[in-house]
């Protein structure tokens, strides 16, 4: 039996990764819907190579170019935001989340509504709105599965009968490519720099957040979502090669961890084939010419965003979204070349001085803290904006 399978964010890194799993099994699966926010071309290619029953852009003005793209094919071209919900609340068997940022929220819960697998490598959503997802997930039988590689390493060592026989979680950090700078030299990074990763490929916007390290804030918050765990019991530990991608201890001083190649494909792998296993073409690790595994503790002085996120998960309520909507805004900024990378950090503190509102009920509460917070961020930018 063939599964049906949906992709949000087809042409981004993580929808790169999925389909070539997914394009080496065609004999496993059934492309139902791709989604994309521009890249009609990107967006059309995917389609015709998977035979996709359906194909939208968020962008509702590349309609007509996506249709004309799609001609001569038996896929349905959409457009617009409320298309890609509507793609994403067709119930597939499983459904890759891979839109970056909290623009993925509504597609994700239209998704977990829909029910099946939905594997969440968008965090953001889990940031802003993890409660009510989980709630939704437990309310339609949606199994969630996580992609992110520290989540997908603690799912795989995390033993969820005996929760608390668990005594931390370790998240690894790469440290991204500042890891070694000193404030002074971050001030005058350029956004090329920022998002030049060490060790992973991925989107730019996740590529700033593991410069300032708040993509480790981020999945911290992630994991406490997550996993049955008392947060102040979740860990932070430097490791710059990236092959230790989490780590599970346990009571009797027992720690389990999960080593890869920084690959991506590995964890999405895991994701598609669990409970059972599939091949990947990921390169097996050579322990031996890797040689040595590093570790150190992260510097909070040199990457406040690990306090911020760390206060914004323990207050709880409506913080993480605040913080999540803030360093959206703030990323964006410095992509565009309008603040200095040091600025980031300090616009989402000043955003979360200024905005604080009552605790979500709802997705629609989530909604509006994102898009309000957004407007705070951009009021707080203005004194660093040159
Ligand atoms: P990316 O920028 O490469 O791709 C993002 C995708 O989302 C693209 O298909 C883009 O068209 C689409 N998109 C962007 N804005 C949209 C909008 N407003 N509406 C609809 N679609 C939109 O990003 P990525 O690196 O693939 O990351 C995707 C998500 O996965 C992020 O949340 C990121 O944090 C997470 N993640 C990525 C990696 C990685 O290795 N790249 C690892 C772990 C987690
Ligand atoms: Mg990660």
């Amino acid at each position: 039996m063939k599964r049906s399978v949906t992709i949000l964010g087809a042409t981004g890194s993580i929808g790169a990764s999925t389909l070539d799993l997914i394009e080496r099994a065609p004999d496993s699966f059934d492309v139902l819907a791709v989604t994309a926010m521009s890249d009609v071309r990107k967006l059309a290619d995917i389609a015709r190579r998977t035979r996709a029953k359906y194909a939208v852009i968020a962008d509702e003005r590349l309609l007509p170019a996506l249709t004309e793209a799609l001609l001569g094919t038996d896929t349905k071209a959409d457009g617009g935001t409320a298309a890609v919900i509507g793609a994403a609340a067709m119930r597939a068997d499983w459904t890759m989340a891979a839109i970056v940022g909290c623009a993925g929220l509504e597609p994700v819960m239209a998704a977990v509504e829909a029910g099946g697998t939905v594997v969440l490598a968008n965090k953001e959503p889990l940031v802003s709105a993890g409660e009510l997802i989980l709630a939704a997930a437990e309310r339609h039988g949606t199994t969630i599965l996580p992609a992110d590689s520290e989540h997908n390493a603690i799912f795989q060592c995390f033993d969820f009968a005996r929760p608390e026989r668990v005594r931390r979680i370790i998240l690894t950090a790469s440290g991204g490519p500042f890891r070694d700078m000193s404030r002074a030299e971050m001030a005058a990074v350029t956004p090329e720099q920022a998002v030049a990763h060490p060790v992973w490929s991925m989107g730019a916007k996740i590529s700033v957040d593991s410069a300032t390290l708040m993509n480790k804030g981020l999945e911290l918050i992630e994991a406490a979502r997550l996993f049955p765990i008392d947060p102040a019991r979740i860990e932070i530990i430097l490791h710059r090669q990236s092959i230790i991608h989490s780590l599970v201890e346990y009571v009797d001083g027992s720690m389990l961890a999960q080593l890869g190649s920084p690959d991506m494909r590995t964890p999405i792998a895991h994701t598609l084939a669990w409970p059972d296993r599939m091949e990947t073409p990921v390169t097996p690790l050579d322990l031996a010419s890797i040689g040595r595994l590093d570790f150190a503790a992260p510097d909070p002085e040199r990457f406040p965003a690990l306090r911020l996120a760390r206060e914004a998960l323990d207050a709880g309520g409506a913080r993480p979204a605040v913080l999540n909507a803030a360093n959206e805004v703030a990323v964006a900024a410095f992509l565009d070349r309008r603040i200095a990378f040091l600025d980031i950090a300090a616009i989402v503190e000043d955003t979360l001085d200024r905005y604080d509102p009552p605790a979500p009920k709802r997705i629609e509460d989530v909604v509006a803290i994102d898009r309000e917070a957004r407007l705070a961020a951009a009021e707080a930018m203005k004194v660093f904006v040159d």
